[in-house]
């Protein structure tokens, strides 16, 4: 399986493609604004079949181009407790474009989730099995995708190399996501790669030692 990223809009947000090597098909986590001028390209010329596209989580700048991704045949996988701010995301618009007025109507629409995943749920792509982790705190709906065959989970705000996701945003809470941290992603194995919904990857082990907010 190859990986590649892209940082993308205003928060420089990261955009994993997942492609498998075998089948040509292909998985993208977490949309961005200008990932489908970026990436839906690329998907293209390569001849590759989007089967997946995993949210991490329902904040605009995870989300935003997702609507762009989806066609038939196209899951779509989120928690629940962000169905509005993914199917609803027109009534945010006045919140992000306070912070961002330049963002315009095209940068707010709305994707439909064709399945909400619990804790616990599993789902197959790209031949391996991944596995889907509820670590609310920063947002409601948090999720991590976990792939222990490769050893790798995609933490979306949860945590980052060598910090956490706010927690000043609404519906925030930190001691959620403290616990969220502790239970769901110190548990995974030391040596799995984090690869965060911002800034470069690091590791269970090394953020268990070194993470100033997150301590074991
Ligand atoms: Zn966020
Ligand atoms: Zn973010």
């Amino acid at each position: 399986m190859k990986i590649e990223v892209w940082s993308l809009g205003p928060f420089e947000t990261n955009a994993y493609l997942l492609t498998s090597e075998d089948d040509k098909s292909c998985l993208l986590v977490d949309a961005p604004k200008d990932a489908a001028k970026k990436i839906l390209p690329i998907i293209q010329s390569r001849g590759l079949t989007l089967t997946h596209v995993l949210i991490t989580h329902g904040h605009w700048d995870h989300m935003c181009d997702a609507h762009a991704f989806v066609k038939a045949g196209v899951e779509v996988l989120a928690h629940h407790d962000d169905q509005q701010l993914i199917e609803n995301i027109e009534a945010y618009r006045d919140r992000y474009t306070a912070m961002m007025p330049f963002l315009t109507d095209n940068d707010f629409r709305s994707t439909h989730v064709t399945q909400w995943l619990k804790h616990g749920d599993t789902f197959s792509a790209l031949g391996r099995t991944f596995e889907a982790r509820h670590v609310p705190g920063h947002c409601p709906g948090s999720l991590l995708f976990y792939s222990a065959t490769d050893q790798l989970a995609f933490s979306g705000d949860a945590i980052f190399a060598g910090s956490v996701g706010r927690t000043d945003l609404p519906n925030g809470n930190w001691n959620q996501l403290l616990q969220s941290i502790r239970t769901h992603i110190y548990s995974l194995p030391d040596a799995t790669v984090l690869l965060p919904g911002h800034g470069g990857s690091t590791t269970v082990g090394r953020e268990k030692q070194t993470n100033p907010y997150a301590k074991p």
